[in-house]
């Protein structure tokens, strides 16, 4: 039997790339299995139900969470989003790395249920790069850019919980540096250390930077 895959938890502020990095990750490497999150926000135009997300109803969530088919769940800007359990043991068996893209509060509930999860938080080169990206990708209205920032903000201050930090300024880096982490594990702390500093210095921005779009 093969050995079980490793489970990678990847969070980063709203509008930072987690998404971009993540599918050129996949597309140049094939051990991994993306895990389909749920959730109770609408899709964005070019959204695919059961590629993106699974978009479900707040029953439908509610229901799923009551009976302990989610591996953790939490709360986000207003909408509900969970990890389907059953997927991720599945391909972790099947000696299948498996990817999750969450935020904070479900990353730790993960790290408590499996203290073997790597933990990867991917900040961007400054806070006016991520509120650029987040106007431009013209899927929020101006309130929602707010608020995802003001999140983002809050989120900071746990960014060194995390075992690594990566910043994503150029793709090509980044995708090379989180598959060098994956495969070498003890390597986290040496990224996490590196960008230590950059990752304090962002909370900073973000908060001045929300002051000047009030
Ligand atoms: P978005 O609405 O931009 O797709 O995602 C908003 C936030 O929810 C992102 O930080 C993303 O990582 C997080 N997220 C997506 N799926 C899940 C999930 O299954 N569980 C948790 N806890 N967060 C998730």
């Amino acid at each position: 039997m093969s050995e079980p895959g490793k489970l990678v938890i990847i969070s980063g502020f709203s509008g930072v790339g987690k998404g971009t990095v993540i599918k050129e990750l996949m597309r140049r490497y094939d051990e991994f299995f993306f895990s389909v999150s749920v959730t109770t926000r609408a899709p964005r135009p070019g959204e695919v139900h059961g590629r993106e997300y699974l978009f479900l109803t707040e029953e439908e969530f509610q229901e799923l969470a009551q009976s302990d088919r989610l591996l953790e769940y939490a709360g986000y800007t207003g909408s509900h989003y969970g990890t389907p359990a059953d997927p991720v043991r599945e391909h972790r068996q099947q000696g299948r790395h498996v990817l999750l893209d969450i935020e904070i509060q479900g990353a730790f509930q993960v790290r408590e249920r499996c203290p073997d999860a790597l933990t990867v938080f991917l900040i961007p080169p400054s806070a006016q790069v991520l509120y650029r990206r987040l106007v431009d990708r013209h899927t929020e209205t101006q309130e929602k850019v707010r608020n995802r920032m003001l999140r983002s903000a809050e989120e900071a201050a746990y960014i060194e919980k995390y075992d690594c930090i990566l910043v994503n300024e150029d793709l090509d880096t980044c995708v090379e540096q989180l598959h060098q982490v994956i495969q070498h594990p003890e390597m986290a702390s040496h990224f996490r250390e590196k960008n230590r500093e950059r990752a304090r210095a962002l909370q900073e921005e973000i908060r001045a930077l929300l002051k000047e779009v009030e």
